[in-house]
């Protein structure tokens, strides 16, 4: 591993060890800081560690309710292709003999790659597992010192003193939940998608299921097959119509619940359901950030933050890996990474703190010109290649395509732009997700390409192998 020995090494806390989490450490340690990474459960892999557990709430409001960290379903798979989805330099190949070998493969696929990134990399020995981080604020005799306290799953707590502090601590686990008028007193059963995992509870029933994106499409298929009707609510319908399914129908919002187990959708039809399955999406959370005065999440957004990263105020002593969502995540996750890493030993330099808040204010208002709801600030994908964004204008590019904002971040560390064959793959795998149908997972015609990023692989191997 090549390590840049600089003469600003930090000593560096990072919360949370998923996908974001390990590369961040990588990236760290690469630049030459100290690093110590805090992880609440026992193992790295974060959202893909899946779990039979749920909450005992099953919509998970409740405050002090124990967390299950994560949201993974049993019949999860990748929405897209393994080889755009991996970090740049260690690809998310097929593993010989063993495994998912599936172009869109299973979650436990995901873990094992992350596993093993995190074994080639020799993460685990930065990491203080089973460690759950409580508060995070900056010393009061040193506004540029961070006071990190966190406390064991045995009890034992501690503090210690840290020069900047990395949050990955995911977004995926603090439910977000749709406004029903009425539901208050609708008798049914009610759960969040964060504790869904397999359609048994639902056998015979009649099913609501609120949200057709990602896990909305996944997991109204998954219940259809079990269920005796599913009814999908979807924003992005006027009227009704069946889906792939004879027991699907797909219709649009819901205009109330009421007493007696009826809900009634905005175009006046009304279906009596004994479960809705709430896949709305989740929030961004940070409760170990008490009483701060340098980030606030309002509607959704993480702000003010420069690029989605850093807090004006606070930079680069707090940062934030990983909080636009949608698009190349693990590449977004590295490629941030860098960025924080070459921050924090100098060899890469903010602007003041003025300049950085003024250009976070004119990006939001640049969104609020356009329309564009709080809750979308960090929603980072090209509307080029993305239909779901329909109503966006091409010229809104500027404020959120992915690979403008990875290819400025890369300008900023002078590290490698995203790479064409990554950007054409992702671009053909959103399109699939909206336009493929049911099976886009297991059909492609694409082997020529897939070829040429293969032969891609092999070239960095080979370097890599040359430089090792
Ligand atoms: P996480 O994986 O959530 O990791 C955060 C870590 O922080 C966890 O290990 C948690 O235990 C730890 N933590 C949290 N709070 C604390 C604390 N206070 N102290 C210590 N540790 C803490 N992306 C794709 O690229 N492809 C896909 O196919 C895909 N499918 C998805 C399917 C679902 C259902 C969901 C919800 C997301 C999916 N994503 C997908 C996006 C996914 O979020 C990212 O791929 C990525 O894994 C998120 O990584 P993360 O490190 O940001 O967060």
């Amino acid at each position: 591993m090549t390590s840049l020995i600089t003469s600003r090494a930090r000593h560096v806390a990072v919360i949370g060890l998923g996908a974001a989490g390990l590369v961040a450490v990588r990236e760290l340690r690469r630049e030459g800081h100290t690093v110590i990474g805090f992880e609440r459960e026992k193992h790295v892999g974060g959202l893909w560690v899946y779990t039979d557990r749920v909450e005992p709430d099953s919509l998970s409001v409740d405050p002090d309710r124990t967390i299950v960290h994560s949201s993974v379903y049993q019949s999860l798979r990748t929405n897209l292709p393994r080889e755009c989805m991996g970090y740049s330099d260690f690809p998310f190949v097929t593993r010989s003999g063993e495994g998912d070998p599936r172009r869109y493969p299973d979650h436990r696929e995901v873990l094992m790659y992350l596993q093993d990134f995190a074994k080639e990399f020799k993460i685990e020995e930065m990491i203080r597992f089973d460690t759950e981080v409580l508060c995070v604020e900056p010393t009061p005799e040193n506004n540029r010192n961070w006071s990190v306290q966190f406390k064991s799953s045995s009890g034992v707590s501690g503090e210690e003193i840290f020069d900047a502090v990395v949050v990955c601590n995911g977004h995926f686990t603090e439910p977000r939940l749709a406004h029903i008028p009425g539901i208050e007193s609708w008798p049914g059963k009610q759960i969040h998608s964060h504790n869904y995992r397999i359609p048994d509870l639902f056998k015979d029933q009649v099913v609501i299921v609120i949200g057709s994106q990602a896990s909305g499409n996944d997991i109204s298929k998954d219940i259809a097959t079990i269920a005796k009707e599913v009814h999908i609510s979807s924003k992005a319908v006027a009227s009704d119509s069946y889906g792939c399914y004879d027991n699907l129908r797909i219709h649009p919002t819901i205009y109330r619940a009421r007493e007696d187990g009826s809900v009634v959708f905005r175009n006046g039809k009304v279906v009596f359901a004994d479960a809705i399955v709430h896949c709305t999406g989740y929030k961004y959370h940070f409760p170990f950030l008490k009483n701060n005065g340098y980030v606030t999440v309002e509607d959704n957004r993480v702000g003010p933050l420069y690029k989605h990263v850093f807090p004006p105020a606070f930079a680069p002593g707090i940062s934030f890996i990983g909080l636009p969502f949608m698009g190349l995540q693990f590449f977004m996750f590295e490629i941030q990474s860098k960025w924080v890493a070459s921050v924090l030993s100098g060899r890469v330099k903010l602007p003041t703190e003025d300049k950085m808040m003024e250009e976070a204010i004119a990006f939001y208002t640049k969104l609020e010109d356009l329309g564009i709801p709080k809750r979308y600030t960090h929603f980072l994908t090209d509307p080029r290649g993305n239909p779901m964004l329909g109503t966006f204008k091409p010229e809104d590019a500027v404020v959120i395509s992915q690979s403008d904002y990875f290819n400025w971040i890369a300008k900023q560390c002078r590290c490698t732009y995203i790479e064409r064959w990554r950007e054409r793959l992702y671009n053909v795998a959103i399109k699939k997700i909206f336009f493929g149908g049911d099976s886009y997972r297991d059909q492609w015609d694409d082997d020529q390409f897939i070829e040429e990023v293969y032969g891609e692989f092999a070239k960095l191997k080979s370097n890599q192998d040359c430089s090792s």
